[in-house]
C-alpha cells in the first residue's frame, strides 16, 4: 500500500491513516506518496461516479481504514452529482465545464472536506476524541463543518473574521450543526490562523486533543482526484486538457496526482487571479514571496501557495513547465469574462470559474491549440450575487440548496483575537 513521506524527506514514511491524523508531517513538510501508485486502465469503463471514486481511492490507500471500508466512506461523502456542461460559442467551443458545486455547501471544497471527515473518523483509535480547529476566510469552513457534523468522536470549532466574509458565506458558517461551534473573531483572517497555531502550541491536560483540517491534509487532497478521472473519461486517451482555477494549488496538485497515477494528461492550465506567484514561477523560475491581494475571486487570494512545495517535489521544473501553462487574470478581466461567456454561450460562471474560462480563451489564442478542454467549475454563481450583478446587471438564480440556509437557526459567538479566548471556549 502507498506510504506517505514528507516533502522535506526527513520524517519516516507513514500509512495514509497516520498522514490524515497528523495533517502536517512532524518535520513541518507536507505528505506526498512515497511512490505514486497506478490506478490501471479499467477506470475508463466504470460509468458510476461513486464506483469510479472508490476504485481510484482504493488503488491509492487500500480497501479499509481501520475496520471501515473506504468504499463506504466515499459512498457517504460523495452523495451528489458532478454534471458536465459542454459549451459552444465564442472562444469556448468544446469546453467542458465540470460542475463541482453540487455538494451541500456549493463549492468543490465539499469533495475533500467530506471525504477527509470520513477518513479521520475511521482513522481515530477506538475511544479517542478530537477537536478539529479550522480558521476560514470563506468556503473551507462550511464544507468542513458540514462534513464533520454529527461525527460523535470529533467536534469542530470554526474561526472566521467577523465582517470579512460575504453574507452568503457567513450564513453558511453560522447555521447550527451538531458538534460544531462557530466563533466570529473580532480581527482578520491572519488573526484566526495565528490563534489556531497558538492553540496547538499550548499543551495542558484540560485542553482536548486538537487536529487541523486545512488544505494541506492529504485526506483532503486525494479525493479531489476523482473528478479529474470523471472528466478524462469524457475525452480520448492522452488528450485530456484541463483548466484549474487555483489559489493554494491543492486542486491542481490533485490533478497532477491523477495525471501520474493514470490519466496521463496532455496539459493543465493554472488559472490564477492577481495573486500570481505560480504563473510567475512557471515563466521565470523565480519564487516571488508577495503578500496576498484581495480580489473578486477571494477563495484564490493566496500570496504563497502551500501546495507549491508538493508540486516541485513531484515534478522538476522542466516537467512542470511542459505540463502546466499558467496565467494571471485581473478583476476587470474576470468581470468581462463573466459577461462575454454569458453573451456567447449562455452560461453563468462564478468569479472563480470565470478566471478559468478567461485563461482558456488566452491559452487558445496564444498556443493555437483548440482541442477540447475541461474547466473545473469550483463554486456556484449564487454564492457571489454581488459580483454576478456587477457583471450582468442582475443577480444569479438561487438554488433551493442555498436558500435553505436562510431558514435554519444559527449559532455563533463573538471573541477577541486572542488565543486565551479561544481556549476558554474549547475546554
Ligand atoms: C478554494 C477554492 C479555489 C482554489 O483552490 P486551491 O486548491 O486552493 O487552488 C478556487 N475556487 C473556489 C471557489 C475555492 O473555494
Amino acid at each position: 500500500m502507498t506510504r506517505f513521506v514528507s516533502t522535506r524527506a526527513t520524517a519516516e514514511p507513514v500509512p495514509f491513516a497516520t498522514a490524515v491524523l497528523h495533517g502536517l508531517a512532524p518535520d513541518g513538510g507536507l505528505y506526498i506518496p512515497q511512490q505514486v501508485p497506478s490506478v490501471g486502465a479499467r477506470w475508463r469503463e466504470i460509468k458510476d461516479f461513486r464506483e469510479l471514486s472508490a476504485a481510484i481511492l482504493e488503488a491509492w490507500i487500500g480497501s479499509h481504514i481501520g475496520s471501515t471500508p473506504v468504499r463506504d466512506i466515499i459512498g457517504r461523502a460523495l452523495d451528489f452529482e458532478v454534471p458536465i456542461v459542454r459549451l459552444a460559442g465564442g472562444d469556448w467551443n468544446d469546453v467542458l465545464v465540470v460542475e463541482l458545486f453540487h455538494g451541500p455547501t456549493l463549492s468543490f471544497k465539499d469533495f475533500g472536506a467530506r471525504c477527509m471527515a470520513g477518513f479521520m473518523a475511521a482513522a481515530l483509535p477506538e475511544g479517542e476524541k478530537r477537536t478539529v480547529l479550522v480558521a476560514t476566510s470563506g468556503d473551507t469552513g462550511s464544507a468542513v463543518a458540514d462534513g464533520f457534523a454529527g461525527q460523535d468522536a470529533i467536534r469542530v470549532v470554526l474561526l472566521y473574521p467577523r465582517g470579512q466574509v460575504s453574507p452568503v458565506q457567513e450564513r453558511q458558517l453560522i447555521v447550527r450543526r451538531p458538534g460544531v461551534m462557530t466563533l466570529a473573531v473580532d480581527g482578520s483572517f491572519d488573526d484566526c490562523q495565528r490563534m489556531v497555531k497558538e492553540a496547538f502550541a499550548v499543551a495542558a491536560p484540560t485542553i482536548p486533543r486538537l487536529s487541523s483540517a486545512n488544505s494541506i491534509n492529504a485526506g483532503r487532497l486525494l479525493p479531489q482526484m476523482v473528478y479529474y478521472y470523471r472528466a478524462a473519461a469524457e475525452m480520448r486517451p492522452g488528450e485530456f486538457r484541463c483548466c484549474v482555477p487555483s489559489g493554494n494549488l491543492g486542486n491542481l496538485t490533485a490533478g497532477v496526482f491523477a495525471h501520474l497515477s493514470g490519466i496521463r494528461a496532455a496539459r493543465f492550465i493554472a488559472a490564477h487571479n492577481a495573486n500570481q506567484f505560480f504563473p510567475h514561477f512557471l515563466s521565470t523560475g523565480e519564487k516571488s514571496e508577495a503578500a496576498s491581494v484581495r480580489t473578486l475571486s477571494n477563495a484564490m487570494d493566496v500570496g504563497v501557495p502551500s501546495n507549491f512545495e508538493r508540486l516541485v517535489r513531484l515534478l522538476d521544473r522542466r516537467s512542470l513547465v511542459s505540463l502546466i501553462w499558467g496565467t494571471s487574470v485581473s478583476d476587470a478581466d474576470t468581470l468581462a469574462a463573466i459577461r462575454r461567456v454569458r453573451e456567447k454561450t449562455g452560461y453563468v460562471a462564478d468569479p472563480h470559474t470565470a478566471v478559468g474560462l478567461e485563461a482558456v480563451s488566452r491559452y487558445r489564442k496564444e498556443t493555437g491549440d483548440s482541442a477540447p478542454m475541461a474547466v473545473m467549475a469550483t463554486a456556484h454563481p449564487a454564492k457571489f450575487p454581488e459580483t454576478i450583478e456587477q457583471a450582468l446587471g442582475h443577480p444569479p438564480e438561487v438554488p433551493a440548496r442555498l436558500e435553505r440556509y436562510w431558514k435554519m437557526s444559527t449559532q455563533s459567538k463573538l471573541v477577541r483575537p486572542r488565543v486565551d479566548d479561544l481556549l476558554q471556549e474549547i475546554v
